[in-house]
């Protein structure tokens, strides 16, 4: 069978590097950077070189399983039917508890259009107050460094300041245990000379 290219974003931190898996019978053969991707270029750290890992590994569910009644064994069922009865169950939840009963943990690696989506399910449609993401956790060093030291918090206007800055200021972050691909991309624009601290 052909290997067929599938180009998609790395599944960790934020920086969002872009991938290349290489698909024969149905299993990823490879992964390789993106080299036209504007963030990454074509470098990926170990975790995203390697995350092909956790898709093949054997522990990983194949099909959906419910629980009947709680403590019973899961069983397996039918996509279609899982995705019905935890609508039904949420339904009952919503019903007899309130919205502020049902709670959503949601991504910071989902698209905008993705967080769009669940803030307008979870706001709009359940009416549920309670909505947080892992964003809030990995950044709170950095956010609070930004807030005590500038003001604000907020994301870089472009990685394409990394390339024509002549100053880098990092407060509250190991860019290069938690984001090193802009970690590189600091090194590579310090060797030309600008300054970090
Ligand atoms: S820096 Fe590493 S973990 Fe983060 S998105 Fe890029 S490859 Fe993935």
């Amino acid at each position: 069978m052909a290997r067929e290219e599938v180009r998609t974003v790395c599944p960790y931190c934020g920086v969002g590097c872009g991938i290349i898996l290489e698909v024969e019978n149905d299993r990823i053969a490879k992964v390789r950077g993106d080299t036209a991707h504007p963030a990454n270029g074509g470098r990926l750290c170990t975790k995203g070189s390697s995350c092909d890992k956790p898709l093949l590994s054997d522990q990983r569910l194949h099909q959906a399983l419910i629980r009947p009644q709680r403590g019973e064994k899961a069983v397996p069922v039918a996509m279609q039917q899982a995705i019905k009865d935890t609508a039904a169950r949420l339904r009952t939840i919503l019903n007899t508890h309130g919205p502020d009963a049902i709670a959503f943990y949601v991504s910071g690696q989902m698209s905008l259009e993705a967080q769009y989506l669940i803030n307008k399910l979870a706001k709009g449609f359940v009416r549920s107050q309670h909505i947080e993401s892992n964003s809030r956790l990995c950044m709170a060093a950095a956010g609070t460094g930004y807030k005590l030291s500038l003001g604000a918090d907020a994301p870089p206007g472009s990685y394409e300041d990394f390339d024509c800055t002549d100053l880098f200021f990092v407060i509250g972050a190991n860019m290069a245990d938690c984001h090193p691909i802009l970690f590189l991309r600091l090194m590579d624009r310090k060797r030309a000379g600008a300054r970090a601290c």
